[in-house]
């Protein structure tokens, strides 16, 4: 691989993924707060207008209580620059959450020491793996009464066929939870010491000032538990981490902010700086963006809407894949084939948000424009590059949507076009129907969904139940036999927001029977952006 540039080199741009109440908030807090409020030297100025449109857009954002400073949080710690992005977690926002994870380089399991791995986690742990995301373990609420660390490291192993290394060790748990022993850096870490303390240096795990700092029995089974998880357990090797194959491991109590500055240091010394990202068109002939070339390139992967619901403002947020990123530059945006000049690109601080004057590969921008970006759009100095991976995938639930005003279905159609676009919702406008159909994949978007298109576009709306099961994309190589699909299942046919034909299964049933009457049809559940 080239060379990174000094400062892409010290960018580590991750998420956390957790099934729910596992403590990542709790966790994201903790990080933040060693991440303090640095702010990136000279990378933040805001001058003139720009200040004045920055807190213009602020005030809106006050008023409307959403806020987009915790999709992205850039912080300094170590000499490196972080960038944490959130995932939501509940899951019926998931499909966001697969999509901020097309724009990390690596991510932190969370897993609660009672519990182990649970649904949520395997879900979005293989979204990682379809990347080969590194994943970094903490093991967290060990001061409370947990299961045994070996039982969860043989779940992690054997659930998730990952290879574990014990970059910590615990000492005690529950009530007798005292700390941990760094492996890595043979230190002692004590809890009763508090989360500034970096730790005693110890000359090994028989040095008798662990016999001097803690109760005899803790210390014995210290010295078992090591010598057993060594001889159990892969050594911490950086290449298999970094491949997707190893996992190494943590212990702490977020809550208690203790392990969190290991896993924050083990995160500068290994997580893995900014990766290629997959990509097609490419001039070169490679399938890939390198982060050490010259040119600014990069994607969006998540829009935030009506951040000024008159001016139909939006936050496009831009991973940037290689390059300098300087404000004000013109970039070409491949889908349009037009020119977009960056005036006014916004970097996410722990607790604010300023005008980036620069930017690297794996940095977050996020890009104010009035519905022109669209997830899955590239932004580059010129080549056609399209960045590949970005999913959209076949929604579970479809409701029918119909304005409580018939007069306004026209309006509609736009505000749910806008919608589509966004990444909020499938659309689908049957073809033998003239009300649109809305897809999502789980049931708290209806609500959402029908809220912002009231408070957004004022168009109070309603749901409706339909008999439909699923939707697919196909596509077939012959045109003329997609042609004879559609003209013999006309009823059951719509078209997605970007004009794509869909079949819209009335069940499981007639899902199967058609995709065996249609051997040469291909039924897709999952779209890439357009
Ligand atoms: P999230 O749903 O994953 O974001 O989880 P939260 O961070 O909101 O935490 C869920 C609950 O677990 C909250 O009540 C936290 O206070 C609690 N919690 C988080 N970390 C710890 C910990 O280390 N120990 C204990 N005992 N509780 C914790």
């Amino acid at each position: 691989m080239p060379e990174l540039p000094p400062e892409i080199a010290r960018r580590r741009t991750f998420a956390i993924i957790a099934h729910p109440d596992a403590g990542k908030t709790t966790l994201t807090e903790k990080l933040l707060l060693f991440g303090g409020a640095i702010q990136m030297a000279g990378a933040v100025k805001a001058r003139g207008d720009a200040r004045r449109a920055r807190s213009d857009w602020m005030k809106v954002e006050r008023e409307r209580g959403i806020s987009v400073t915790a999709s992205v949080m850039s912080f300094e710690y170590d000499g490196r620059a972080f960038n944490l992005l959130d995932t939501p977690g509940h899951e019926d926002f998931s499909e966001d959450t697969y999509r901020t994870l097309t724009a990390v380089d690596s991510a932190v399991m969370v897993l609660d020491a009672a519990k182990g791995i649970e649904t949520q986690t395997r879900k979005l742990f293989e979204v990682c793996r379809l990347r080969d995301v590194p994943i970094a373990t903490f093991i967290n609420k060990m001061d409370r009464e947990g299961r045994d660390p070996f039982d969860l490291i043989s779940e992690v192993e054997n659930q998730l066929q990952l290879d574990v290394a014990p970059a910590t060790w615990p000492i005690g748990m529950g009530r007798e939870f005292k700390g941990v022993y760094d492996l890595i850096h043979d230190r002692l870490i004590l809890i009763e010491r508090g989360h500034s303390d970096a730790g005693i240096a110890v000359k090994g795990l028989d040095d008798p000032q662990l016999d001097a700092l803690l109760p005899a029995h803790l210390v014995t089974k210290l010295r078992e538990e090591v010598e057993m998880a060594r001889g159990l357990m892969k050594p911490l090797d950086l290449k298999s981490y970094r491949e997707g194959h190893l996992t190494p491991l943590f212990f702490g109590s977020a809550v208690n902010n203790f392990g969190v500055r290991e896993l924050l240091h083990g995160l500068a010394e290994m997580a893995p700086p900014p990766r290629p990202q997959p990509a097609a068109g490419r001039a070169n002939g490679t399938d890939e963006v390198e982060p050490s070339e010259n040119k600014v390139s990069g994607f969006v992967f998540k829009i935030q809407a009506n951040m000024d619901p008159k001016h139909r403002d939006r936050i496009a947020f831009f991973r940037l894949a290689s390059g300098h990123f300087k404000r004000g530059m013109k970039l070409t945006h491949p889908r349009t084939q037009k020119q977009m000049a960056i005036h006014n690109p916004l970097l996410f601080l722990a607790a604010d948000r300023e005008l980036a004057e620069e930017a690297w590969a794996g940095d977050i921008l996020g890009i104010p424009n009035h519905g022109s970006l669209r997830i899955g759009d590239a932004l580059t100095e010129g080549e056609a590059i399209r960045f590949t991976g970005i999913p959209s995938f076949a929604p579970e639930l479809l409701q029918r949507v119909r304005p409580d005003d018939p007069m306004k279905a026209k309006h509609l159609g736009r505000a749910l076009e806008q919608l589509a676009e966004e990444g909020a919702a499938r659309v689908f406008k049957p073809r033998m129907d003239s009300n649109w159909i809305v897809g999502v994949v789980g049931a708290l978007q209806f609500d959402v969904l029908a809220d912002r298109i009231r408070t957004e576009y004022d168009i109070p709306v309603h749901f409706e139940a339909t008999t439909l099961h699923t939707a697919r994309w196909v596509e077939t190589e012959n045109p003329l036999e997609l042609k004879r699909f559609i003209d013999n299942n006309g009823s059951a046919i719509a078209d997605d927001h970007d004009g794509a034909p869909v079949f819209m299964a009335r069940n499981a049933w007639h899902l199967n029977h058609t995709q065996e009457q249609w051997p040469l049809v291909k039924f897709l559940a999952t779209k890439e952006q357009s």
